[in-house]
């Protein structure tokens, strides 16, 4: 059963608030290093990468812009459907650009596997894949992480932007939930 805490509905914290802070710091540090003298435009992944792409770039030292794309993704279920639609595409004209995609977590790879193609055609001078989280199934297809926060086992967690059924993202670690709350 839920609760009205959110602390109450947790079962295992995988990451705390402070090695999230900590982790992705050293992914800005290392874009900084790798974009010197150029200017990223960061894409963040709605809704779910909003507390990560904040996070980034204000880590970040460089100029930099961001926009944003929002793409169909398990909805209320825990499982990936596989299906891809762009529910909202980039303002920016990505031309010539030195993209870099800022997403939560890659479980299958399907989400960025489409992304990284429909935005390459789009003629970027290069892309690139910044991701806090990366489970095991993701190592199968052919997605390559640039910046990677953790690599983490393949459950199902919220927090930090991740959600279930449209809740928890405002929790600032990284979690797994009570197998009652799914009931
Ligand atoms: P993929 O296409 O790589 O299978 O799935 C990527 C998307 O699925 C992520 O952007 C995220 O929205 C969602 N997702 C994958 N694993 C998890 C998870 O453990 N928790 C949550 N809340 N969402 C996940």
């Amino acid at each position: 059963m839920e609760s009205a805490d959110i602390a109450q509905d947790l079962e295992h914290v995988l990451y705390t608030r402070d090695q999230i802070a900590a982790k992705v710091a050293e992914m800005a540090a290392a874009i900084d290093r790798d974009y010197a003298g150029r200017e990223p435009l960061l894409v963040g992944v709605l809704n779910g990468a909003v507390m990560v792409m904040s996070d980034l770039a204000r880590a970040m030292r460089s100029h930099l812009t961001m926009d944003w794309m929002a793409v169909s993704s398990y909805g209320a279920g825990t499982k990936s459907s596989g299906v891809v639609r762009i529910m909202k595409d980039l303002t920016t004209d990505i031309h010539g650009k030195d993209v870099i995609i800022v997403e939560d977590i890659v479980d299958t790879g399907l989400t960025l596997s489409y992304l990284v193609a429909n935005l390459q055609s789009r003629e970027p001078a290069s892309v690139e894949i910044a991701a806090l989280f990366r489970k095991p199934d993701a190592l199968t297809v052919d997605v390559d992480v640039k910046y990677l926060g953790f690599d983490i086992p393949s459950e199902f967690v919220v927090g930090y932007g991740l959600d279930y059924a449209g809740r928890y993202r405002n929790l600032v670690d990284v979690a797994t939930l009570r197998p009652s709350v799914y009931s």
